[in-house]
């Protein structure tokens, strides 16, 4: 059985994805002197130009204002535009008489992935997972067509179970992607940023994410002095001594993971020139991934960074999943029932969502923190419970 969303909130989350797609789209084309227009040209406008704070209906207004002159839009992608700027009145605006039927969600979800496959935004495929789901949705059996026994068979839908949980993880991803002092849109890095941003995630493992990088911050500031780099301060020592000031520094509850920032950040020297940014530039992130992983990061930390990077601009391309305790527990009882290991989990991500199973990382982890808990998952608080294989099999959520 498939529990549904609304059709208003179909469309309300595909707009959610073009506000997503279309700010940095809007921001990295129009022209100062173009901004200053739009901001002159309506009533409300007064303050300076803040991309950041543009809502999808502005957005949609942009793109039409400058269709021709900026964006360069074909015919087709003008009345995308234009149908679109009608169909957000009618989400802000819902009354009995207009409100979506299933036809009408379809084609708004269907222009929407349109106009984001136009301008190459790997959002289109957010859209597109919603669209699929509502074709499942159509396509379902009522609950009173399904067995009993067939209700409690996890694998019985196994792939529109997928599909509805990538949907769900997809659009909740705002929250838990914020990589703080690190998201610059496309702005570079300067060296320094990115050996702190590199230290941090090496000690971001199989301890509090928060207190991780609270140890990594005080090693640069208080212990390293403010070092511009890094690297070359903590191999400054050799590495015994590195390794004897573990207590001291308290950097880590596992000795392996003090040590090998000596012997990582020696291999940063050596073939680096101390400089984080020199590991990843010119590379993909599954290229990043490898060389981090050629550094002696480990297969799930060498994934993280790959995403991050991704998620800060640094790099471009699809990654895989870190599949930490609270990814694979959640993917493991939302698609099979069950709490599975790492590689499992890694591969379940690239068959829920093949463009870039990163996407649903962030997520993962926060239903993961938040309410899977080993013993007692909060199935009730928890927005994966409709589809979860662990809720619907044990009657919760
Ligand atoms: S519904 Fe329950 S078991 Fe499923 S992912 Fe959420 S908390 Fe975990």
């Amino acid at each position: 059985m498939v529990t549904r969303i609304t059709n208003h909130e179909k469309i309300g989350r595909a707009l959610a994805c073009l506000q997503r797609a279309l700010v940095p789209f809007i921001e990295s084309r129009l022209r100062p002197e173009q901004k200053g227009v739009w901001q002159k040209s309506g009533p409300n406008r007064s303050t300076g130009w803040n991309a950041s704070a543009l809502d999808a209906k502005e957005c949609l207004e942009i793109l039409n204002k400058f269709a021709v002159e900026v964006f360069h839009f074909e015919r087709d992608e003008r009345a995308w535009v234009n149908e679109l700027c009608v169909i957000r009145n009618r989400h802000a605006h819902p009354t009995h008489a207009n409100g979506f039927s299933d036809d009408d969600t379809w084609r708004a979800l269907d222009t929407a992935e349109r106009l984001l496959s136009a301008i190459r935004s790997p959002e289109a495929q957010a859209v597109r997972v919603i669209r699929l789901s509502l074709k499942d949705e159509l396509l379902a059996p009522t609950q009173h067509e399904v067995s009993p026994q067939a209700r409690k068979t996890p694998e019985i839908d196994s792939e529109q179970r997928q599909r509805h949980i990538a949907a769900l993880l997809l659009e909740n991803r705002g929250e838990g992607t914020d990589w703080g002092e690190f998201q610059l849109g496309d702005t570079p890095w300067s060296k320094k940023l990115a050996n702190r941003f590199l230290l941090g995630c090496l000690l971001d493992y199989q301890i509090d994410s928060e207190l991780a990088w609270r140890n990594a911050y005080r090693l640069l500031d208080d212990i390293l002095g403010n070092a511009d780099d890094v690297w070359r301060a903590i191999t400054a020592v050799s590495a015994e001594e590195w390794n004897s000031k573990r207590t001291e520094y308290k950097l880590h509850r596992f000795p392996a993971a003090h040590n090998r920032l000596w012997s990582i950040g020696k291999r940063i020297c050596d073939q680096y020139n101390g400089d984080a940014r020199q590991i990843w530039e010119g590379k993909d992130s599954r290229g990043a991934c490898e060389a981090l992983w050629d550094l002696g990061a480990g297969d799930q930390i060498s994934r993280m960074i790959a995403g991050a990077l991704a998620d800060c601009g640094q790099v471009k391309g699809a990654g895989d999943v870190k599949a930490d305790r609270y990814v694979y527990r959640v993917l493991g009882r939302a698609v099979l029932g069950d709490p599975t290991g790492p590689e499992t989990a890694v591969r379940l991500a690239k068959s829920m969502y093949p463009p870039d199973p990163w996407q649903l990382d962030a997520q993962l982890w926060y239903v993961g923190k938040n309410y899977c808990h080993a013993s007692g998952p909060d199935c009730a608080r928890c927005y994966l419970a409709p589809h979860c294989a662990y809720a619907l099999e044990h009657r919760v959520g």
